[in-house]
C-alpha cells in the first residue's frame, strides 16, 4: 500500500547538506505544497503533492497548514532513573557546587540508590513515561544510557529495561552502557580494577544478550582520568563496541582521548580550547553539546558556533538526567542555544536530525529522502522559522513514525 501524505505547506527535507561545519539558511531544501509517498516503513517518493496523487493507492490528507521536518533524534540521555533530585537542585541554587554534593555522597549516588530500590516494572514505567513525552514532542529516536546501576546486576537491569521499552513502543531507542559513569561508592577496588572488571565481566554479558553495542565513559575529576579511560576504551573497542566519551565538561583532556580512541562522539565540551577544537575537526568523532545541562547547572554553553566554524560535526542533545538536566525538552534547549551561540535554523535542525543520527551511527534516518525510514513530524504553522522563534512552545501536531501516524 502506497500512502501519500500531504499537502504540506513546507517540507524541510534536510537533504544534501554537509555532515560537517556551518550551514547557511539558503542551503535548506524546501518543498512547497509538498507530499511524501510512504510504503511500509519507508519513504518511496517525495515532491509536489499535486504531481504525486496518481502514484499512490491512498491519500492521508493534511487539511491545515503544516511545516514538516525529519523526526527529531536525541543522541544523549539518561532517562532510565528513579527518584527526584529537586532538593539537590535547590541546594545548588543556594550556591553549593555539584562537585561538593558529589563528594558528600549525594548527586549521582542518590540516584543509584533510588534506582536500585525501584522494581523492574516501576523503573520501566518511569522511563517509559519520559520517553512517551519525548515522542509526543517529536523525538522519534532516542539514545538512553545505563550508568545508575550501583552494581553490574543493576546496570544489566537498566539495559534490559531500555531494550524492553524499545520493543514495545513506536519510537526507536539506542542503548549505551555507561557503567563507567563514576567509580563505585565506598568501593574497596581501585578505578583501574573497576574498569577492567567492566571489560572482563560486564561487557561479555551485554554482548551475549545483545543489550548494547556502545560503551561510554565519563572523564572528569570525580570520575575517571585520561590514562585509565584510554586503556579502557581501547579494550572496549577490541571487544567490538562503539565507544563514546563524556568529556571536557569541567576540565580539558577527554576530547583527545575520544579522538585517539576513534570514538563515535565526544559529549559536553563546555570547557574546550582552540587546539582541542582543531584536533576534533580533523577526526570522524562527532561533537555533542548539551545545553540542558548548562541551563541546569547555570554554566555557559559549549561554544557550538566555534565548533561548527572549525568544521566539526555538531549534534545537540538533552542529556536528560535527574541531576544536571531535568528539563529534557530538546526543541526548547536547541532554540535557546541557537540564540546564544548564533546558530542558523539549518544548523540547529541538522544537529537534532541527521547529524544526531551520525553520532549514533544511524544512516537510515534524519533526512526526508527516498529509501529512508518514514519518520517525520509536522508543525501547525506556515513558515519553518516560527519553530525556533517560538523557543519550543510550538510542539508537533502531526507525527509519523515508520510510516504510521500518531496524532498529538
Ligand atoms: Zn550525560
Amino acid at each position: 500500500m502506497r500512502t501519500l501524505f500531504g499537502p504540506f505547506t513546507q517540507i524541510i527535507t534536510m537533504s544534501n547538506l554537509p555532515l560537517n561545519g556551518p550551514i547557511s539558511e539558503k542551503d535548506l531544501e524546501i518543498i512547497y505544497d509538498g507530499g511524501i509517498i510512504v510504503e511500509k516503513e519507508l519513504i518511496i517518493e517525495i515532491g509536489k503533492f499535486s504531481l504525486l496523487t496518481n502514484q499512490c493507492d491512498e491519500v492521508f490528507e493534511i487539511t491545515s497548514p503544516h511545516v514538516l521536518l525529519p523526526g527529531f533524534i536525541d543522541c544523549h540521555t539518561h532517562v532510565c532513573f528513579a527518584g527526584s533530585r529537586a532538593n539537590e537542585y535547590s541546594k545548588k541554587n543556594e550556591g553549593i557546587s555539584y562537585q561538593q554534593i558529589l563528594s558528600e555522597g549525594g548527586g549521582i549516588y542518590d540516584t543509584m540508590e533510588k534506582t536500585a530500590l525501584s522494581s523492574y516494572d516501576e523503573l520501566k514505567e518511569l522511563t517509559e513515561n519520559r520517553l512517551n513525552r519525548h515522542f509526543s514532542e517529536g523525538v522519534l529516536t532516542c539514545e538512553v544510557k545505563s550508568g545508575y546501576g550501583k552494581d553490574f546486576e543493576n546496570e544489566i537491569r537498566m539495559l534490559q529495561i531500555i531494550n524492553d521499552i524499545d520493543t514495545s513502543n513506536p519510537y526507536d531507542l539506542v542503548s549505551t552502557c555507561l557503567a563507567a559513569h563514576v567509580p563505585p561508592k565506598n568501593a574497596d577496588i581501585s578505578s583501574e580494577k573497576y574498569l577492567s572488571s567492566i571489560i572482563n565481566d560486564l561487557l561479555p554479558l551485554i554482548k551475549k544478550d545483545k543489550l548494547s553495542n556502545r560503551v561510554d565513559i565519563f572523564i572528569e575529576k570525580d570520575a575517571f582520568n585520561v590514562k585509565e579511560a584510554k586503556a579502557f576504551l581501547k579494550l572496549a573497542n577490541e571487544k567490538g563496541f562503539d565507544t563514546l566519551v563524556h568529556g571536557n565538561q569541567f576540565t580539558n583532556g577527554g576530547l583527545n582521548v575520544a579522538v585517539d580512541s576513534n570514538s563515535i562522539s565526544v559529549d559536553h565540551l563546555e570547557v574546550i580550547n582552540e587546539t582541542e577544537i582543531k584536533y576534533l575537526s580533523k577526526s570522524k568523532t562527532s561533537a555533542v553539546v548539551l545545553p540542558g545541562c548548562s541551563i541546569g547547572i547555570g554554566l555557559p554553553f559549549a561554544p557550538a558556533r566555534k565548533i561548527l566554524d572549525h568544521g566539526c560535526c555538531l549534534a545537540i542533545a538533552t542529556d536528560w538526567n535527574p541531576g544536571s538536566a531535568p528539563m529534557g525538552d530538546l526543541l526548547t534547549q536547541a532554540s535557546i542555544i541557537a540564540a546564544s551561540e548564533k546558530l542558523t535554523n539549518a544548523e540547529v535542525f541538522s544537529a537534532i536530525s541527521f547529524r544526531a543520527a551520525n553520532a549514533l551511527g544511524l544512516k537510515d534516518r534524519g533526512v526526508i529522502e527516498k529509501n529512508k525510514i518514514a519518520d517525520f513530524i509536522g508543525f501547525n504553522i506556515s513558515d519553518y522559522k516560527e519553530i525556533l522563534y517560538n523557543q519550543g512552545k510550538i510542539k508537533p501536531s502531526f507525527i509519523c513514525k515508520r510510516g504510521k501516524v500518531y496524532n498529538n
